[in-house]
């Protein structure tokens, strides 16, 4: 291990509360490196990680091929301008339309800057059709789309809006999976329908196929374009390359964040056929979006978890740990796909179980009192399940 100059937690801790805005309630860890599914604090303690960056280090952390390509690419050229081509912005795009089907890709940072190129380029779209009555956009309740002022207005969810309006007009929200109710919002003035294809952040629920199917046959009737935002379900996570495969419906526009650069931040908006030729010079643009750097990681993240079984590993192991922890006691419902997976539990010990888990070495996310999130790297194995599994036990077996 190399040596590092390290200050302690506790000195680390005071420095955020004196400088850093308080926009996340933390848990009490300072996490100094990474190797794979495992993480280490200042004081040289050891965590099994299955939070993984809130679904972002997709191949474990520090990655020994998007570290190389990170370490060359950044040697080489870091940033230009989109002003100019580069090769790997091009190759990466080329990539992930291979994989998704896609027709052409827009490069941001994030999730939101993703979810907002998709919003524009659908009212965009209406627009240069001669509808610009059509500038509705019909989302779910307890979706999450990401933080900027239109993506709060995206996500169906009033705690993350009620301090920030007036909000973007033009939305309408729906009961998650409820058909009726998605074909009673959706008309002529729909300009898209956007989804998560399994809600990850109001606690991992999956689509059904008979709603998805709906809301793209209705995205088909009213000439309205079908957005999955697969921030979260994109690049394996679900135990298929996309979570829309899931469903057989394919989306006319797609997002990808979190897992793309595995590690390194980088967003995607996909879109096929027309919806690819939309923007022109001067419609959407990010200074950072798609840079060398970026591009390098997320080729190296991208090819690994296609080429190195991981999207069949996050299926065959989700599933075996979906099978352990339905054996917890206490336990009302495993959900979920893959490696993304909610276990909910009759009592309200959600969040006393994600203190004592770190405690006992493992890094774990509470949703609701009631409700654990797991969204591990794929690369994790069933002997990492028992250990993660084998520590809840623990603190369930003892007094708390
Ligand atoms: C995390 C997430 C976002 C937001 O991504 P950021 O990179 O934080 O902007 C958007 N949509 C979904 C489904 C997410 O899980």
């Amino acid at each position: 291990m190399k040596t590092q100059q390290l200050v302690s937690s506790a000195e680390t801790i005071a420095l955020y509360d004196q400088y850093v805005m308080m926009t996340y309630g933390k848990q009490p860890v300072v996490l100094v490196r990474g190797e794979g599914c495992l993480a280490y604090d200042a004081e040289g303690k050891e965590y099994l990680d299955l939070v993984a960056g809130i679904a972002v280090n997709g191949l474990g952390h520090c990655p020994p091929k998007v570290v190389e390509a990170i370490r060359k690419q950044a040697g080489i050229l870091m940033h230009t301008s989109n002003l100019y081509y580069v090769p790997g912005q091009a190759q990466l795009a080329k990539l992930l339309c291979e994989i998704s089907g896609m027709s052409k890709a827009f490069f941001c940072n994030s999730g939101a800057e993703a979810n907002e190129a998709a919003m524009k380029l659908v009212k965009k779209a209406a627009k240069v059709s001669g509808h610009p009555e059509k500038c509705e956009i019909v989302t779910a309740l307890k979706s999450f789309h990401g933080r900027t002022l239109a993506a709060i207005t995206a996500t169906g969810q009033p705690k993350y809006q009620k301090s920030f309006t007036p909000l973007v007009p033009g939305y309408k929200y729906i009961p998650y999976n409820d058909m009726e109710a998605l074909k009673d919002a959706v008309d002529e003035q729909t300009c898209a329908i956007m989804m998560e294809p399994v809600q990850g952040e109001s606690g991992v629920h999956p689509g059904t196929v008979e709603f998805m199917q709906t809301a793209r046959e209705l995205c088909d009737k009213y000439g309205a374009a079908l957005i999955f935002d697969e921030v979260q379900t994109g690049l394996g996570r679900t135990g298929k390359m996309f979570g829309f495969q899931q469903f057989g419906v394919v989306p006319d526009v797609m997002t990808l964040a979190k897992t793309l650069g595995g590690g390194f931040p980088i967003g995607a908006c996909l879109a096929r056929d027309n919806w690819a030729d939309v923007f022109e010079p001067g419609d959407h643009a990010a200074t950072f979006g798609g840079n060398p750097l970026a591009c390098a990681a997320a080729i190296a993240a991208v090819t690994e978890i296609r080429d190195g079984g991981w999207v069949e590993n996050a299926d065959k192991v989700g599933a075996y740990f979906r099978e352990r922890l339905a054996d917890l006691p206490g336990v009302t419902q495993v959900r979920g796909l893959g490696l993304m997976i909610a276990v909910d539990f009759a009592q309200p010990i959600a969040k006393t179980l994600v203190a004592k888990a770190l405690e006992a070495g493992l890094i774990i996310n509470a949703t609701s009192d009631n409700t654990l999130r797991f969204v591990p790297p794929l690369i994790l194995t069933k002997e990492l399940v028992d250990r993660a599994v084998g520590a809840i036990a623990g603190i369930l077996n003892s007094e708390f």
